[in-house]
């Protein structure tokens, strides 16, 4: 089974889906994001990071 493949699939900093080949790199209070959608950078930008961004260690 090819797991590395899947491994090395960057995953959606949003929505969490693999995202195969058409991630987006945004970077965000310098920091790397990887999403799968400018939809999906927003949600980041206004939900997810001002409740998680600052704990995260990755
Ligand atoms: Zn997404």
């Amino acid at each position: 089974m090819p797991l590395r493949e899947v491994d090395k699939m960057p995953r959606c900093a949003s929505c969490g889906i693999l995202v195969p080949c058409q991630e987006i790199a945004k970077t965000h209070a310098s920091v790397k994001v990887i999403v799968c959608s400018e939809k999906c950078f927003r949600i980041y930008r206004t939900y997810w990071y001002p409740k998680y961004g600052q704990k995260r260690a990755s």
